[in-house]
């Protein structure tokens, strides 16, 4: 399905075509740190359909586990993240797309969590966490 977002300032936007069946979620450290919350979830798009107006800022992350660099773009006024992707010259053919700047972010119903053997304990336990309809 078509798919748009924005960052949370509004500078970075993105269009793509991407599929909710494949949409993951990532509890590797890495994403804990980079997301500065308990894991990421993304879906990947293919590098043809995607259109992104503004420029993201990048930064090479090797991969703590597989030696592998990863591009990573984040919106360098906001700081949302936007993207991940292989390092290399122009369009590549596969992207991770965060979900959280999704619009359509509803549809996007996780449907496989990867790196589990780092995901906190907590999170299976949230459902019993007290809640609050907002902030209090
Ligand atoms: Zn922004
Ligand atoms: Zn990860």
């Amino acid at each position: 399905m078509r798919v748009d977002g924005s960052c949370a300032c509004g500078a970075i936007k993105v269009e793509a075509e991407a599929d909710p069946e494949k949409t993951n979620i990532c509890h590797c450290t890495d994403c804990q740190t980079a997301t500065g919350t308990a894991f990421r979830v993304s879906v990947p798009v293919a590098g043809e359909t995607l259109k992104v107006t503004g420029t993201p800022k990048t930064y090479l992350k090797t991969t703590a586990e597989s030696g592998n660099p990863r591009l990573q773009a984040f919106c360098g006024t906001c700081g949302s993240p936007i993207y991940s992707t292989s390092p290399g010259d122009g369009v590549q053919p596969l992207y991770m797309l965060r979900v959280g700047i999704l619009r359509q972010r509803d549809q996007f119903v996780p449907r496989r969590q990867i790196w589990w053997r780092s995901a906190r304990p907590w999170v299976t336990r949230i459902a019993s966490v007290p809640r609050v309809e907002k902030d209090k």
